[in-house]
């Protein structure tokens, strides 16, 4: 069978891509989905689509998942039913177009030999090659962990009649070299819990310790909230296997595929500020963003202020390096999530406006120094910059805590394709000009690397410059729609007018 086009398998276009959170848990004797359901609320933030949880008592799992937050899927009544002594959880983020009940996560199998659950952050790049490999009919996997799922059934299926309870972990094995891309996994089958991270370790994943059992998680708050402490971050490329044994350590990849890439914009963004990620905190790496930033593009100014949240730190930052008092213009409404993932350009653009709201009084007259994470397509700034225009601002100096985005993501974030990417199309002075502010400066690759305190451990900063460590597919890569060409790394080429923006 031929290769699938790309939409029939995962679209290229609107995929579904998980930039997701995951949790396990391993303690007979405790309540295992009560200490799910705490650790999923804490990675909220990392999804916000759709939640769930499958538990297993040793004999068979049950799964509960639904299109929502963690809050609106689990209650007393949908708890109930959640006995035993393991479990995996998941919050889901995508696009539109994939938010459907069958993209919800756990993925569940059910192969006769075995049961099993996995949830998945992160994002294969080899899907079709995989399905049609497998020679699947085009429709029949939902996702790339769907086929993940599919895949492992197979595997234990193929494995035939051996029945050592491990067959899960068998067909790991040898389904594992096989994937390529982000994935960062937890997996359930009816006796063991087992965690995986891919050899790069694009997103983040640790194990955790109960008084009886143990825990993984995509990010450490999430096994404070569980009542875990800390043990370590999963390395690149090491799956860890949980049971009334203990934690058995497995490196099912090639030695030669390991190399460390965390996703930089976990430190940027994605994390929650009180994650420690390579052993760094990364509220404090977000501050140092913000001293760097005054270091490299001091300025003038009466107040230094965030658009809140994920400015908040670096703008503390900013202001104690520079000397300049430290302010609110913007209020954040708590009632509405990551503005982000709102369908289409008119309604993310009223979302900001719904979402941040000025405070005159510490805007008028003002020259301000203004802080936030990252442009993607510029809607965010653009709005930001009319409401503090329209309180009275007399200078607006835009600060940014990454470098410009110009290439889209492969590996967990859905950032559009490069028509949409505002840095893709325009250099720095004609953004500075498109958002109407008086400066704008974004801070240095070094710099950003530098403020992480994890310089050398590895990253990936493919959306940045264009070198991504796992090729993708030509089918796959958005960016080469209008030209066969990959610029090199870095390269600031205009490849399409701008699209009109509002
Ligand atoms: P823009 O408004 O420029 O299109 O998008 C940037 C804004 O989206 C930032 O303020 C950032 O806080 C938010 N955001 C939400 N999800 C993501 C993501 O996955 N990646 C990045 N870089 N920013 C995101
Ligand atoms: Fe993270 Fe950018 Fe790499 Fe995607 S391309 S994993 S957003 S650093
Ligand atoms: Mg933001």
């Amino acid at each position: 069978m031929g290769p699938l086009p790309p939409h029939q398998v995962v679209d290229a276009g609107g995929s579904p891509r998980e930039a997701c959170g995951v949790f396990g848990v391993y303690a007979p004797g405790a309540a295992v989905a009560q200490l799910t359901y705490l650790g999923l609320y804490a990675l909220q933030h990392r999804g916000q689509e759709s939640a769930g949880m499958a538990v297993s008592d040793g004999e068979t799992i049950t799964v509960v998942k639904d299109m929502g937050l963690v809050t609106n899927v689990f209650n007393e009544r949908t708890l109930a039913p959640l006995t035993g002594h393991l479990s995996v959880g998941h919050t889901r983020y995508s696009t539109t177009g994939s938010s459907t009940w069958r993209n919800a996560q756990p993925v569940y199998r059910d192969t006769g030999a075995a049961e099993f659950a996995l949830g998945h952050n992160g994002n294969l790049v080899n899907t079709e090659a995989l399905a049609a490999e497998a020679g699947m009919l085009p429709g029949t996997v939902a996702s790339d962990s769907d086929l993940v799922a599919e895949l492992l059934a197979h595997e234990i299926a193929a494995a035939g009649e051996r029945s050592d309870g491990r067959e899960l972990e068998h067909a790991l094995l040898r389904l594992l070299p096989q994937l390529e891309g982000a994935f960062s996994f937890v997996l359930i089958d009816e006796a063991h819990l087992i965690g995986v991270r891919d050899p790069n370790g694009f997103r983040p994943l640790c194990l955790g310790k109960l008084d009886t059992g143990w825990v993984l998680a995509s990010e450490t708050p999430a096994l404070d909230i569980a009542g875990a402490h800390f043990v370590r971050e999963l390395d690149p490329g090491e799956m860890v296997v949980i049971d009334a044994g203990g934690v058995r350590s497995v490196r099912p990849f090639p030695v030669e595929r390991t190399d460390p890439r965390l996703c930089v914009f976990e430190f940027v963004y994605f994390a929650r500020p009180d994650s420690r990620l390579y052993g760094q905190s990364v509220h404090r790496a977000r501050q140092r963003m913000g001293e760097l930033l005054a270091e490299q593009a001091p300025v003038e100014a009466d107040m230094v202020m965030p658009v809140p949240e994920s400015g908040v730190p670096a703008a503390q930052g900013y202001a104690r390096a520079s000397g300049i008092p430290y302010g609110d213009g913007l209020v954040k409404n708590r009632y509405i999530g990551r503005t982000f993932i709102a369908p289409g350009q008119e309604m993310r653009a009223r979302a900001v406006r719904l979402k941040l709201n000025p405070i005159r009084e510490n805007i008028e007259g003002k020259r301000l120094v203004v802080v936030d994470d990252s442009i993607v397509r510029g809607t965010t700034q653009k709005q930001v910059v009319g409401m503090l225009r329209e309180s009275g601002a007399v200078e607006v100096h835009l600060r940014i805590m990454s470098p410009p985005y110009r290439w889209p993501c492969y590996y967990g974030m859905d950032t559009g394709d490069r028509a949409e990417l505002l840095a893709a199309n325009l250099t720095v002075e004609e953004i500075r000009d498109y958002l109407g502010v008086d400066s704008l400066a974004y801070i240095s690759t070094d710099r950003l690397v530098e403020a992480t305190g994890a310089v050398g451990a590895g990253f990936c900063n493919a959306c940045l410059t264009g070198d991504y460590p796992v090729p993708v597919p030509v089918s796959l890569r958005k960016d080469v729609l209008e030209s066969n060409d990959i610029p090199p790394s870095g390269v600031d080429t205009l490849l399409h007018e701008p699209a009109p923006r509002t």
